[in-house]
C-alpha cells in the first residue's frame, strides 16, 4: 500500500462508506494521513460526581438513579436522566435518543464522559459516551483522536482504517538527511505521522505536530524561493509611461488620493516603468481604498495600448468590480473597454468575451478564476491584478500569458500581517502598505450586546432605513441546523419581514444559492431596491456599499475575530455614521472578552495581535484566520517560531546547494518536486 492507494481498497471500506470519506475530501491513502486530528480525547480516570467541573470534558462512574424523564422540543427528543456515586448526583440529557432509556438500565453502572454544564448549582453532562467500567480501563492511557465529521461517519472508522494503513504502508524514504532532522529538532516522518494520529500524550503529539507543520512551512517557503528567483529575474517587456490619462482620471476623482494611497501609486508607477517586471502586493486595512489603487494601474496599461485583468475570489466581487469601473469608464471617458468573464455567463456570453478578448477589442478583462482557464486567450496580457486571493507559483505564470512572456502581477490583501512575518510569507513580492483611511471617516460604533438587545436593534435598524441607510444582517447558517441552536439566513429573514414595519425590503443571500441569483441580490442591495440583506458570510470580502451603516452580526461568539473585522469592513465606507451590533448568544465571560477586542478598536492589525494573545501558543488547533494562509495545520501567528526557524532552513538550503545536486539531497529533491507539480493552481495568502 502506498499513497495512491484509494480508501475503498482498505477492507472494510465498500462503495458507500468510500463516499463518505469522500465527503470529507478523503480519496486516497494521503488524503486520509493527512486528515489531521482536529482535536484529541484523554480518557483519565472517572472522577467523584461533586468534582466535575463546568466546561471540561470530565468522566464519572456511577448508577443509574431515578425514573427517566423525557420530552419533544419541535423535533428535537429529549431524554433525562440522573446518575449517582458517593459523593453526589448529576443530570444527563440525550437529544434524540430515545432508544437510551431502555439501553441504560435502572441500577446499571457505567462510566459517563462528556462536557459538563452548570444550571445553578447543578451540574449536568449532555450527549454523554458511556462505556462498561471494564472497556473504559481499556481506554485510558493514551490520547484518542477525533476527526471533522460527516452524518454516517464515526472518529471510530477513521481510526479503523488508519490503523490498517499504518500496517501495510510502504514509507518513502525520509526526505530529510539525518543532519536536517538533527539540525531542526525534527521526528522522521514515518513517526511523526504516526503519532499525530495515535499519540501516547501531549508531549508526543506536540513533537508531532512540529515535524508536520515544519515540512508544510518548509515546502511553501522552498518553492516561494524558487518562485523569488524566478519572478524577479524577469525583464519588463510591456514598459508603461505615465499618460494624460491617469493624471486627468486622478483630478476629477471627488476626493484626493490619501497620502498612503499616492506614495502606493507611486511605487507602481515605478515598477510598470522600470526595467523589470512588477511583482507587488499591496496591502492595507479593510476601506483603506485599495480598489482605485488597482484601476489606476489598469488604466495606465490601457492608455499604453496593452491589456489588463483583474480577477477576484467571488462572482459578487468580480461584478461589483466591473460594475464600479464601468461606471468610472462612463462618467470620466476613460480609455477602458471592459468585459465581465464570470462562472454564471452562458456559454454563447462566454464565447463573446473570449472573442473580445483575444482580439484585443477588450482592453480590460474582470471576473473570476475563469480569466485564467486555459481557454482564455489575451491579445496583448500586460498586467494582472488579483484582489483578496490569489497569489502566482512559476507555473501559472507561465501559463498566465499567451506568448511566453510574463505580465506585470499587482496582488491586493486585507489580511493583516506584523510585518517580520509578511517579510517571510510574501518574500516573493515586493511590500506596499497603505496605512491609512480616506480622511473624513468617522470611526465605526460599536457595541457588543445580547439576545434581550434585539427589539432595540431591530427599532435602530428601522431608524436608520428610514433616514434612508441600508442594513447588513450576518447569520452562521443557511438552514435551521440539527441540534444547534445557530440562527439561520432563511428563518431569520421572515423574522425580521414581521419585525420590521412592512415597507421595508428585507431579502437574503448565501452561498448555495446559483450565482446568477447572488448576483441579482447584491446588484439590487447595490442599486437600494433592498434595504435590509441577511446574509450568510459570503459577504465577507470586498463588497463596497457606502450606503450601508449598520452591520449586525448574529451568533457573533461563533466567528474568528479577524472575520468580525473583514465583516465590519462592509460599513463605514462613506460619510454617514457606521455602527457594528455584535450579538454574542452565549454572553459567557470567555466570549464576551474576545468580543471586546472589536468593541474597543477599529484596528484589523491590533485586533489580529490581541486574538493570538487570547489564543495563545496552548491553543494547537486554533481557530483559522478567515482565508489567510491556507496550511493544513500550521498557523502562522501562533507556529511564528517554527515558521521563521523554516525560512532559515529554506534560505540555508537555497545557499548550500542551489539546485539540490548534493548526493545527500536527492530525497529532499524527489519530494519538492512532487510538491511543486502537485502545487494546486493557486495558493491562497
Ligand atoms: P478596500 O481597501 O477595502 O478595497 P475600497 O477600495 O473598496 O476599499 O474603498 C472603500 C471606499 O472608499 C470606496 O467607496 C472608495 O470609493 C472610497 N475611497 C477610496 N479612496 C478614497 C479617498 N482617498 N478618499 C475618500 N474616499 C475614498
Ligand atoms: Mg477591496
Amino acid at each position: 500500500m502506498n499513497r495512491d492507494t484509494l480508501v475503498t481498497e482498505l477492507k472494510g471500506i465498500g462503495e458507500k462508506t468510500g463516499k463518505l470519506f469522500e465527503k470529507l475530501g478523503i480519496r486516497t491513502v494521503e488524503d486520509l494521513l493527512q486528515n489531521y486530528p482536529k482535536d484529541y480525547d484523554d480518557f483519565r480516570e472517572p472522577m467523584p460526581i461533586s468534582q466535575v467541573v463546568p466546561g471540561e470534558v470530565c468522566a464519572v462512574y456511577g448508577v443509574v438513579a431515578g425514573i427517566p424523564n423525557e420530552k419533544k422540543v419541535r423535533s428535537l427528543h429529549i431524554l433525562n436522566m440522573t446518575v449517582m456515586d458517593a459523593s453526589g448526583s448529576m443530570q444527563l440529557t440525550f437529544f434524540n435518543m430515545p432508544f437510551l432509556k431502555k439501553v441504560l438500565k435502572r441500577g446499571g453502572y457505567y462510566v459517563f464522559r462528556g462536557t459538563v454544564q452548570a444550571r445553578g448549582a447543578s451540574r449536568i453532562m449532555e450527549q454523554a459516551r458511556f462505556y462498561a467500567l471494564d472497556e473504559y480501563r481499556k481506554l485510558t492511557g493514551y490520547m484518542s483522536p477525533r476527526y471533522s465529521l460527516t452524518r454516517g461517519l464515526t472518529s471510530q472508522a477513521i481510526q479503523k482504517a488508519l490503523r490498517q494503513v499504518f500496517a501495510t504502508y510502504a514509507y518513502e524514504p525520509e526526505w530529510y538527511g539525518e543532519d536536517f532532522l538533527c539540525r531542526y529538532d525534527l521526528l522522521p516522518y514515518r513517526d511523526a505521522i504516526n503519532r499525530i494520529h495515535f499519540p501516547k500524550d501531549r508531549e508526543e503529539m506536540t513533537q508531532a505536530r512540529r515535524r508536520l507543520v515544519f515540512d508544510e512551512f518548509f515546502t511553501f517557503l522552498y518553492l516561494m524561493r524558487q518562485n523569488k528567483d524566478f519572478s524577479q529575474g524577469l525583464k519588463n517587456r510591456y514598459q508603461m509611461f505615465e499618460t494624460a490619462d491617469t493624471v486627468r482620471f486622478l483630478e476629477q476623482l471627488p476626493f484626493p488620493l490619501t497620502r498612503a494611497q499616492k506614495k502606493v501609486w507611486q511605487e507602481i508607477k515605478d515598477d510598470l516603468g522600470s526595467s523589470h517586471c512588477m511583482n507587488r502586493l499591496v496591502q492595507g486595512d479593510v476601506g483603506s481604498g485599495k480598489t482605485i489603487l488597482a484601476v489606476l494601474a489598469l488604466l495606465m496599461a490601457a492608455a499604453n495600448g496593452y491589456q489588463g485583468a483583474m480577477m477576484a475570489p467571488t462572482e459578487v466581487l468580480a461584478m461589483q468590480h466591473y460594475e464600479t469601473i464601468s461606471a468610472y469608464t462612463k462618467r470620466y471617458g476613460l480609455v477602458f473597454r471592459p468585459v465581465l468573464l464570470v462562472g454564471s455567463l452562458s456559454a454563447s456570453e462566454k464565447r463573446e468575451a473570449y472573442a473580445r478578448m483575444a482580439s484585443g477589442k477588450a482592453n480590460l478583462v474582470i471576473g473570476t478564476q475563469a480569466l485564467i482557464q486555459e481557454k482564455a486567450i489575451y491579445h496583448s496580457l500586460a498586467l494582472v491584478v488579483t484582489d483578496e486571493q490569489h497569489r502566482f507559483g512559476v507555473k501559472q505564470r507561465e501559463h498566465l500569458s499567451g506568448k511566453g512572456e510574463s505580465p506585470h502581477i499587482l496582488v491586493m490583501s486585507a489580511t493583516p500581517i506584523p510585518r517580520t512575518l509578511a517579510i517571510i510569507l510574501y518574500g516573493d513580492l515586493h511590500i506596499s502598505v497603505v496605512d491609512e483611511l480616506p480622511s473624513g471617516r468617522l470611526p465605526i460604533k460599536n457595541c457588543v450586546v445580547n439576545t434581550a438587545y434585539r427589539p432595540k436593534a431591530y427599532r435602530f435598524i428601522a431608524g436608520q432605513v428610514a433616514q434612508g441607510r441600508q442594513v447588513y444582517v450576518i447569520c452562521p447558517q443557511v438552514e435551521e441546523g440539527d441540534l444547534e441552536d445557530l440562527e439561520n439566513v432563511t428563518d431569520y429573514t421572515d423574522k425580521l419581514r414581521s419585525a420590521l414595519p412592512e415597507q421595508i425590503q428585507v431579502a437574503y443571500l448565501h452561498g448555495k444559492m446559483r450565482p446568477g441569483e447572488k448576483n441579482r441580490i447584491m446588484e439590487e442591495f447595490a442599486a437600494h431596491s433592498i434595504d435590509v440583506l441577511v446574509s450568510t458570510t459570503v459577504i465577507e470580502v470586498g463588497i463596497n456599499v457606502p450606503n450601508a451603516t449598520v452591520m449586525m452580526v448574529e451568533n457573533a461568539e461563533r466567528f474568528g475575530l479577524a472575520q468580525l473585522h473583514q465583516l465590519r469592513g462592509r460599513v463605514g465606507r462613506g460619510q454617514h455614521q457606521s455602527y457594528c451590533i455584535f450579538v454574542d448568544t452565549r454572553d459567557n465571560p470567555d466570549t464576551r472578552k474576545r468580543l471586546e477586542i472589536l468593541n474597543h478598536s477599529n484596528d484589523g492589525f491590533h485586533i489580529a495581535s490581541e486574538d493570538l494573545k487570547l489564543r495563545g501558543p496552548g491553543d494547537l488547533f486554533g481557530i483559522r484566520q478567515s482565508g489567510a494562509f491556507s496550511f493544513r495545520m500550521g498557523d502562522v501567528y501562533t507556529d511564528a517560531g517554527l515558521l521563521k526557524l523554516a525560512a532559515d532552513a529554506a534560505e540555508t538550503l537555497f545557499r548550500e546547494d542551489p539546485a539540490l545536486l548534493l548526493p545527500q539531497n536527492q530525497p529532499l529533491r524527489k519530494y519538492l518536486e512532487s510538491k511543486a507539480a502537485n502545487q494546486v493552481d493557486f495558493r491562497s495568502i
